[in-house]
């Protein structure tokens, strides 16, 4: 089968059903960009697709970082004077900033609120907050509850450990006929957040499983990762493996409402940008094509200059425009299976454009070369316009001078992609075509 096949063959809205079970059930997980968290994440993970845990110690230098300590926590709590847990780790994992040290102390309420962070714009909302690289410990609350605490002493205890370990990253490689690779990536370091990051792991996951059926033309790895020191991390250990890739999408935030964003590579004209931008034309319902820019998920490593990667970045709503963005907001309400399961098809869609896209010689390219004699042709003559696939067919023709994809054809003609592989597939049966 190739992976237009299987995408034809895939029951979209159950897949989307079976993803947004899978986002639900790691979202009580608390991950971080190492630890734990990040390993029970990949087991689950690793039950949808082929996937190698791979581990690098703290401390391995990565081009200009380090791989930090690793972080895991068990418990963490604020305790009011009558021993009642008014925050508790165990209720949401957002409730204790990412990579917070240990601590266990007793504090007056004026103290205390020195070291949680709230969103006074949304008072119900817990916010997300790291201190990786800066070593502290705090909390996350709803800005009403720390408008209901009372005076008094609080018990605060995080009971967590920053110590030697590693950083823990999945990778599902899939042998396809060439070592030209195609690089899908995914973050996995957000604690219970369901669109910015549980989403793409979703898809990815999902998208591991489908093309391990297909028979491949590319090669294919799919990195599940944590957020740019997983990418750093990654790049500075598997240098000799980039220059194989020649396509990559990073997906993120892509289970939410809004409609499908493409954010392109650097070079901006590259052959994956081009296959999305034709597949969200194509695709029923609006898009946004946006520039690079230096800020955002992983393209930002995989297109810094040194490696310029072909890679671009697959959204829906982009990260920091949804008000839910980095807040207890960005729940399992938040993502909806149909989001989930349009941004899988739309990936498989781009995947089949990479798949099939050829470039073809005309074998008769002196006049047109006779269609009717070769059953290519409708029986009917002295219509107003020839029917489409004759004009799709000539188009294929015309452009296959060696220096023309199919890609190149479907837009400049503005038959769909779909068509063009068609009468390209009809008419290299024919004997009209060659690869070139
Ligand atoms: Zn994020």
């Amino acid at each position: 089968m190739t992976v237009g096949e299987v995408r034809s063959a895939l029951d979209l809205s159950r897949a989307g059903r079976e993803m947004s079970a899978l986002v639900g059930e790691l979202y009580p997980i608390c991950r971080s960009i190492t630890g734990d968290g990040v390993r029970e994440t990949l087991r689950r993970v690793a039950a949808h697709a082929d996937l190698k845990l791979h581990e690098v110690p703290s401390g391995t230098p990565v081009f200009d970082w380090t791989v930090p300590r690793e972080w895991n926590i068990r418990d963490a709590y604020v305790k009011n004077a009558r021993g009642e847990r008014v925050i508790d780790f165990k209720a949401s994992s957002l409730h204790v900033v990412s990579y917070s040290t240990p601590v266990k102390t007793r504090l007056s309420l004026t103290e205390l609120k020195q070291h949680v962070f709230t969103l006074p714009d949304h008072p119900e909302w817990i916010p997300y907050r790291t201190s990786y690289y800066r070593e502290s410990w705090g909390f996350c609350a709803s800005h009403r509850l720390m408008e209901g605490l009372e005076d008094g002493e609080y018990e605060v205890c995080v009971d967590s450990s920053l110590a030697p370990g590693s950083l823990s990253y999945g990778e599902s490689y899939l042998r396809g006929a060439t070592e030209d690779e195609v690089l899908i990536s995914c973050h996995v370091c957000h604690p219970s957040l369901a669109n910015d990051n549980l989403s793409g792991i979703a898809v990815a996951a999902f998208l591991a499983g489908l093309l391990a059926k297909a028979s491949l033309r590319y090669s294919y790895r799919l990195l599940f990762i944590p957020g740019t020191i997983g990418s750093i991390t990654w790049l500075a250990t598997n240098e000799a493996a980039v220059p194989r890739i020649r396509h990559g999408l990073v997906l993120a935030c892509v289970g939410d409402g809004g409609e499908p964003t493409y954010k392109k590579s650097r070079r901006g004209d590259a052959e994956i940008d081009r296959a999305v931008r034709l597949t969200l034309k194509e695709r029923a319902g609006g898009h946004r094509i946006e520039d690079f820019t230096p800020y955002g998920y992983d393209e930002r490593q995989f297109c810094s200059p040194g490696f310029d990667l072909p890679v671009g970045c697959l959204m829906r709503t982009p990260h920091g425009r949804f008000p839910e963005y980095h807040t207890s907001g960005d729940n399992l309400e938040l993502v909806r299976p149909e989001a989930l399961a349009d941004s899988l098809g739309t990936c498989l869609a781009v995947l089949d454009v990479l798949e099939s896209n050829r470039v073809y010689v005309n074998q008769s390219p002196k006049g047109e070369p006779q269609l009717g004699k070769r059953g290519l042709y409708g029986p009917v003559g002295g219509l107003a316009s020839a029917g489409r696939d004759e004009v799709t067919m000539l188009w294929v023709l015309n452009l296959s001078d060696g220096r023309h994809s199919l890609l190149d054809i479907a837009e400049r003609s503005g038959c769909s992609f779909g068509a063009v592989k068609t009468a390209a597939g009809a008419l290299e049966g024919a004997g009209l075509l060659r690869e070139a």
